[in-house]
């Protein structure tokens, strides 16, 4: 029997992983320059701190979740990471440090979504949360750390979209008036969009369907709705991305799903990915820490598919960077050979050369065929001949030119190109 991943996920195939360590690497020293940190929280926690975040109406949380009962716990893959975050700041009593709490994560999460082009039910996130402050500036400072890890990878023509939610407030009067206009269209919604109305109106806002869609502009909903200090907050924010010379766009439509978000709200989007995905998104969440039982603290934040930006990079960058390149391919010929073939294997690595060597049998040809010979520099080959003499065959396989060389010089040779 033949077994196969599950549905919704992905092997990494060794000629991929260079690509995600790339990226991780650059993600790292990015986060580094801002002063964040890694944090590495468990992959499954308690069920119900997402339904307490994200909200016991979303998607997420009724639809969404890789749920793991055992005896009586209930626990489930995380389906994102900020409120695992949020729940090791309050548990480590992390605010007792001084200042704003800067971490920054990457990992797989998990979803129960029906698999489709471009949706995994195992992805990866790359993201941080800065807790510890009201400031716009961090909120800023957030949405411009995003575009730099963005420019980092190489990739361009992403587009920032803003918008603010408002405080608490600000979103029920929202939420309340927005039912009561969608109501009136409400049998000319998509079916999902009905529903939402009454559970999850904000997420009406973000439905594809192009019925929807029109209705929803047709509303003209993008009138003032904050109150003021949030709009002061807001102008900060937006003053912050020009500072740092950030192109962003504003869109008043632009709600994010989750019901943890105050404030701040931010989507980065990209012509290679379709409509329905974003590179990212992010925002600001005031509530949270509270809401899981810590004191009152301002935090915002925002997450990469690592998956989306791959598909950002395109094809082309991907081919460039394929694979490391083997320095030395060994191959012994016959028995004894083999012995003192081990031994130069062990110095050229003690050495930090990078080598291997050729554990399988057949004529010389079919041996040095496997020798990738775009990848590798050069093939040493030993036989008796030369085990007598001390010697080896030192093949340049792009020059296509060989010599015999001195097993005690070996290291030298070969470090030396
Ligand atoms: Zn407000
Ligand atoms: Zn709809």
């Amino acid at each position: 029997m033949l077994f196969k991943s599950p549905r919704g996920t992905k092997d990494i195939l060794p000629q991929e992983s260079g690509n995600w360590q790339r990226i991780e690497e650059k993600a790292r020293a990015v986060f580094s320059l801002f002063a964040y940190e890694e944090i590495r929280t468990p992959i499954i926690e308690e069920s119900k701190l997402f339904s307490r975040s994200l909200g016991d109406l979303t998607d997420i949380v009724q639809k969404q979740m890789f749920l793991i009962k055992k005896e009586t716990d209930t626990f489930v893959l995380r389906p994102e990471a900020t409120a695992s975050i949020v729940r090791s700041y309050v548990e480590n009593t992390l605010y007792n440090v001084a200042g704003v709490s800067k971490f920054y994560y990457m990992g797989p999460m998990f979803r129960a979504e029906r698999p489709q082009k471009g949706r995994l039910r195992q992805f990866h996130h790359i993201g941080c949360e800065a807790i510890g402050s009201y400031s716009p500036y961090l909120d800023s400072e957030s949405v411009y750390l995003a575009s730099k890890i963005i420019s980092a990878l190489g990739i361009s023509g992403h587009d920032i979209i803003v918008n603010s939610l408002g405080c608490i407030n600000d979103k029920k009067s929202f939420a309340l008036n927005l039912r009561e206009k969608l109501l009136v269209h409400k049998k000319s919604f998509c079916e999902d969009c009905q529903s939402r109305i009454a559970k999850n109106v904000f997420r009406v806002l973000d439905c594809k369907n192009r019925q929807c869609k029109d209705i929803v502009l047709s509303l003209n909903l993008g009138a003032s709705r904050i109150c003021g200090d949030c709009q002061k907050h807001f102008d900060q924010v937006k003053a912050g991305l020009d500072l740092f010379g950030v192109n962003y766009q504003v869109n008043p439509l632009l709600v994010r799903g989750l019901d943890y978000y105050t404030r701040t709200v931010f989507e980065i989007t990209h012509k290679n990915l379709g409509s329905q995905d974003a590179l990212g998104a992010g925002g600001r969440y005031d509530n949270l820490v509270e809401e899981l039982g810590g004191p009152a603290r301002g935090a915002v934040g925002f997450a990469l598919g690592v998956e989306r930006l791959l598909l950002a990079r395109g094809e082309s960058q991907v081919q460039e960077e394929q694979g490391s390149v083997l320095h030395c391919y060994i191959i012994p010929l016959g028995d004894e050979a083999l012995k003192t073939c081990l031994k130069v294997l062990q110095l050229l690595r003690d050495n930090g050369i990078r080598s291997d060597l050729d554990y399988l049998d057949g004529s010389l040809k079919s041996r040095m065929g496997r020798a990738d010979k775009n990848r590798t520099k050069f093939c040493l080959i030993i036989g008796d001949n030369e085990l007598a003499k001390g010697t080896g065959i030192l093949k340049n396989m792009s020059a296509r030119t060989q010599e015999e060389v001195k097993l005690s010089e070996i290291v030298k040779k070969i470090g030396e190109t």
